[in-house]
C-alpha cells in the first residue's frame, strides 16, 4: 500500500472525559488508551473501543438507562506519559483514582488474528514467580522483586468477569504475569 504521511511540529495534547459518579462522585475508574504509536493494532484498535464506550455510556446515562454511583473516566493521551501526569497533577482532577485500566490492542477479531482476549494482571506473585499456566509474552518485561508486588482484588474481579464474558461470548481468555510498559505501569 502507500502512504501518505506528514510530519509536523505540534502540541501534545491529552483528553479527559468524566462522567461524574452519582453518589460517590470522588471515587473513580479511569480507562486509558494511547494515542500515538500510529498503529492499527496498536493501539487504534485501544483508542477507538474506548471511544465507543465513552459514548455509549453518555448515551445511556443521557437516557438514564445506567448510573454509575461512582466516576468513569476516559483520558486519551501520549502512553505512560499522559497517564503519569493525570496522577501527579491532582488538582486537575476532582476525583481520587482508585483503579486503572489500560485499553492497549482491544477488541480484535480472534478468529482473523488467532490471538486471545489477554489481560495483563496487576504486578502479583505470578510476576514473581512465575507457575501452573504463568506465562510471560515473547516481548519480556523486567523481572520483579518482592517490593514491587501490589496485589488487588481488582486483578481477580477482572478476570472473571471477563471469564465470563468469554464463555458468553465464545472467546479465549487468558492472562499473562504483569510487564509494564503501557498506561498500566503508572496506575
Ligand atoms: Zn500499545
Amino acid at each position: 500500500m502507500n502512504i501518505t504521511t506528514k510530519i509536523y511540529p505540534s502540541e501534545e495534547l491529552t483528553v479527559v472525559a468524566n462522567v461524574k459518579g452519582s453518589s460517590l462522585p470522588k471515587e473513580s475508574l479511569v480507562f486509558s488508551a494511547h494515542i500515538q504509536e500510529p498503529g492499527a493494532g496498536d493501539n487504534a484498535t485501544g483508542v477507538g473501543t474506548q471511544l465507543e464506550m465513552a459514548m455509549i455510556t453518555a448515551k445511556l446515562v443521557k437516557a438514564s438507562k445506567l448510573e454509575a454511583k461512582r466516576t468513569l473516566t476516559f483520558l486519551w493521551g501520549d502512553e505512560i506519559t499522559s497517564t503519569h501526569l493525570y496522577i501527579i497533577e491532582k488538582d486537575k482532577r476532582t476525583s481520587e483514582i482508585n483503579w486503572g485500566i489500560s485499553l492497549d490492542m482491544v477488541g480484535e477479531n480472534t478468529a482473523i488474528t488467532g490471538g486471545s482476549f489477554l489481560i495483563e494482571k496487576m504486578p502479583d506473585p505470578s510476576a514473581i514467580w512465575t507457575r501452573g499456566e504463568d506465562k510471560h509474552t515473547e516481548w519480556g518485561g523486567r523481572k520483579l522483586e518482592l517490593k514491587d508486588m501490589k496485589p488487588h482484588y481488582l486483578n481477580d474481579f477482572i478476570i472473571h468477569v471477563f471469564e465470563n464474558q468469554g464463555a458468553y461470548a465464545h472467546w479465549e481468555v487468558k492472562t499473562n504475569p504483569f510487564e509494564g510498559g503501557s498506561d498500566h505501569t503508572p496506575f
